[in-house]
This record gives C-alpha cells, structure tokens and sequence, in this order.
C-alpha cells in the first residue's frame, strides 16, 4: 500500500482519513471526536448546530417568561381582588 501524505504536512505520513472530504491526514490534523479534518470539515460541522440550538432555546426561554410573568400577574389580581372581597 502506498504512503499518503497529509494534506497540510506533506512531509508527514498520513495516519488517517477524513470521513467527509477523503483528504489523509496526519495525527495532527485528524479531530477523532468527529473522524474528519480539522482545518474543514470538524469545523463546519461543530459550528451550525450550537447556533440553531441556542436560537429555538432563546425562543422557549422567551415564551416561558411571557407565561410566568402573566401567571404572576394573574395571580397578584386575584390574590387582591379575593383579599378586597373577604373585607
Ligand atoms: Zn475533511
Ligand atoms: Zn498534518
């Protein structure tokens, strides 16, 4: 089997493969958390996700504030008018 090479380390020999863009890789530059590149492919892969995540979370967050604050609320003018009715 012939020696590949790393992509970025053409000095080095090529340990590993990216599972997206094929490219061999030597140790350095092979994230095993996601078996693809560092440089390309990990990195495009990590960032999108967080992103849409963390924006459908903020929603949530924000709806449930609005429900609280209208269940405080509500209970606040019903604790008052109940307090107004029992005098
Ligand atoms: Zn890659
Ligand atoms: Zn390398």
């Amino acid at each position: 089997m012939a020696a590949f090479r790393c992509m970025n380390h053409p000095e080095r020999e090529a340990v590993h493969q990216c599972a997206r863009c094929g490219k061999p890789l030597c140790e350095e530059c092979y994230n095993p958390d996601f078996g693809r590149c560092r440089d390309n492919c990990a990195d495009s892969l990590v960032k999108p996700e967080p992103k849409g995540r963390s924006a459908v979370f903020r929603v949530i967050v924000a709806i449930l504030a609005v429900i609280g604050a209208l269940v405080v609320l509500l209970v606040t003018i019903c604790g008052a008018y109940i307090f107004t009715l029992s005098n």
